[in-house]
């Protein structure tokens, strides 16, 4: 039980049925039909152990209106005793025709005593493991939800309207009448559920309120920016101007971070919108201010970019850029860490190695995270707490380019600030996606030879294959040679997970510089690798990919002023869902449209990377469907906070017991 997470009463009494089954009527065997699941009751007329084609227990069992066969496969002496002849026997099965008639084989059984009666409300079936057994199950339930504090902690009024109390909708979902249509319990629209799942958005949103309290109580480093400073130099020296959508942004984060309390704020926009400089002119406020800065990148090229882009940038104005990953070890590591923790590494660029034990920062102002549903939750909050005798909390930034679904953005991230860029850099031509089934592979050959023959750059990415990275490889090892070959004189580049970072960081930066024209990559290059020269991505087994990853990669091209074409290669034949998301993505260039679909298709615990973490965040409501209940809850979270802050706190103990610090990340 406890494996199952079962230890508290009220652990218990939470644990639902997944199912149920109907023990409480017995059906008279002459009217048994073939395929259904029935249950009976009759006495044993014969019980004998047949070794014909295989060893078996065959039961001869009548009631008043007929006979049926039981048969067991697999037996124990027991069960020839409990089934004995003259035995009255109640059995549960699916009925089936056999050639001697009625039979249900290995149907579930027990002796009753004559008059025994019958159970009133519908079993339960529980989600359990092999070693735990459903009746121990039942009983341990029922047991626990009669001593389990359930007192009601809500007043009427947060509530809506027609739910029973918590007591009432656990004692019947654990109990249902059999008069209930099964319907509304398998699809969880019952009264009943709706009151679990209603208890639990709320208890999610009083903490959600709650972490924000506490922020708002925390203090920061007021990074305030002087007219003339290092921001506005950096602005100057831009090749650029910044989009209207940019300035905003800027605004409201410089804004934010001007304040002594932490920011916690979500910068979102589309691949290609620009989010990169906009974190480095929150950098450069934050340094000009005396306060260090830290950005960590979910994979090491992208790093790794950043870093150049960062030092291009930054270090003319004199600031000292460290670099920290996980492939860089030694005396380098070890000075690089020196100079974080002495501040004179104003900023920090990096991968999760930012976040190891040994890294401590002077005095860090500014966290910024990009793609950050690319990590778990737990990294994140191991950013924040890399405070060490710091008493202001650093601001934190998070960028991604995967927006936030509504309903998330109200539920989980309730207490975020959320900024986005809602406009692409001008000059871009919006890529042409086109599906292609992989038998036209020679026809895209054909046509990387005319892009590359007009100066422009390509893309070839290789499908991850999940269960082997070695596989992988071959893939991507293989088709380098086979494009090579069909390309002479061509300069073509092999990009995959198995090299090392420096490794990695020389092919990149061949390609960057325009050195190499054909780039084979598997998904290594996924998120915010920036090659304005790429005009052409081609991504073989197209089908094996998510909608968000095909949507990051295909954000790879379009970066510059010429027309862009990603060809979605795919081997058929396709799926349902594979279709469909090969059609969204040749439909849209929408980061927040393909965002809703994948939602769709996926779910919002994985669309948080929660799985990475292996917490599911919801347990009963399910953000898809219950947005009505969300929005009862969001409104009902404040007002019970204001007048009545112990049930508020009483409730949250309840549902989130220790998972409240996992919400606030
Ligand atoms: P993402 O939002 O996907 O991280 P990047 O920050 O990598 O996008 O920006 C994509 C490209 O657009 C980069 O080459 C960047 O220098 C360029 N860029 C950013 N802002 C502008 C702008 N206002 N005008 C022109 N180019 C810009
Ligand atoms: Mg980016």
């Amino acid at each position: 039980m406890r494996k199952l997470g079962l230890v508290r009463d009220i652990d218990l009494a939470l644990h639902l049925p997944m199912r149920y089954e109907d023990e409480t009527r017995l059906v008279a065997m002459s009217s048994l039909r073939d395929f259904s699941i029935a249950q009976v009751q009759g006495v044993v007329q014969e019980c004998r152990v047949e070794t014909r084609a295989r060893r078996q227990l065959v039961v001869r069992l009548a009631d008043d209106s007929g006979e049926l066969v039981l048969r067991l496969l697999h037996f124990y002496p027991s069960n020839q005793k409990t089934l004995a002849v003259g035995q009255l026997v109640r059995a549960r099965g699916e009925v089936r025709g056999g050639f001697f008639g009625r039979e249900m084989v290995h149907p579930e059984f027990r002796a009753v005593a004559p008059g025994a009666p019958l159970p009133q409300a519908l079993t339960p079936v529980y989600p359990s493991s092999a070693q735990l057994p459903q009746a121990y199950l039942r009983k341990a339930v029922a047991s626990a939800l009669a001593r389990a504090p359930l007192a009601e902690l809500l007043p009427p009024e947060v509530l809506p309207a027609g739910l029973p109390t918590l007591r009432e909708a656990l004692q019947f979902l654990h109990q249902p009448s059999p008069e209930v249509p099964l319907a509304t319990l398998e699809d969880h629209s019952h009264p009943a559920w709706q009151r679990l799942k209603f208890d639990e958005l709320l208890a999610q949103q009083l903490s959600q309120a709650q972490a924000q309290a506490v922020r708002a109580t925390l203090a920061a480093p007021a990074l305030r920016q002087p007219a003339g400073g290092m921001a506005s130099q950096l602005l100057a020296a831009l090749p650029f101007t910044l989009t209207a959508a940019q300035q905003r942004v800027v605004a409201e984060i410089t804004a934010d971070i001007a304040r002594p309390q932490p920011m916690h704020r979500l910068l979102q926009g589309d691949v290609g919108s620009g989010k990169t400089v906009v974190a480095a002119l929150a950098a450069a406020v934050s340094i000009a201010a005396g306060w260090q800065c830290a950005l960590m990148a979910p994979t090491e090229i992208l790093a790794e970019q950043h870093f150049r882009k960062l030092v291009g940038w930054l270090q003319p104005l004199g600031v000292t850029v460290a670099w920290l990953t996980g492939s860089r070890k030694g005396k380098a590591r070890d000075a690089m860490v020196a100079q974080v923790a002495s501040g004179q590494a104003m900023l920090v660029v990096g991968t999760h190695a930012v976040i190891q034990h040994d890294v401590a920062f002077a005095r860090l102002g500014l966290a910024i995270v990009d793609e950050q549903h690319r990590f778990g939750v737990a990294q994140r909050l191991a950013l924040r707490a890399k405070l060490g005798e710091q008493t202001l909390e650093p601001h934190l930034l998070m960028m991604s380019a995967t927006p936030i679904p509504r309903t998330l953005a109200m539920s989980y991230f309730a207490d975020l600030a959320v900024s986005t860029i809602d406009e692409l850099p001008p000059g871009r031509t919006p890529i042409v996606t086109k599906v292609f089934a992989d038998t036209r592979r020679e026809a895209v050959v054909a046509r990387i030879r005319d892009e590359l023959a007009q100066g422009r750059q390509v893309y070839w990415v290789c499908p991850l294959v999940e269960e082997s990275e070695h596989l992988d490889l071959q893939n991507a090892t293989a088709t380098h040679a086979e494009l090579a070959a069909a390309l002479p004189g061509v300069v073509v580049g092999l990009l995959h997970g198995r090299m090392a970072g420096a490794e990695k960081a020389s092919v990149m930066a061949q390609f960057t510089r325009g050195e190499m024209k054909l780039l084979v990559a598997t998904t290594v290059i996924e998120v915010g690798v920036d090659v304005p020269g790429a005009s052409l991505m081609v991504i073989e087994h197209a089908e094996r990919f998510g909608l968000a990853q095909l949507h990051q990669l295909r954000g790879r091209v379009g970066r510059g002023a010429a027309a862009s074409v990603c060809v979605l290669l795919y081997s058929g034949p396709l799926s349902a869902t594979g279709r469909a998301r090969l059609k969204a993505m040749a439909e849209t260039n929408d980061g927040f449209e393909i965002a809703r679909r994948d939602l769709e298709i996926r779910g919002p615990g994985e669309f948080m990377g929660a799985r990475q973490s292996g917490d599911a965040l919801l347990r009963f409501a399910d953000l898809a469907q219950d947005s009505a209940l969300l929005l009862h809850a969001r409104a009902a979270a404040p007002r019970l906070l204001a007048e009545q802050p112990q049930a508020a706190q009483a409730h949250v103990l309840r549902w989130l017991g220790g998972k409240a610090e996992f919400l606030k990340a």
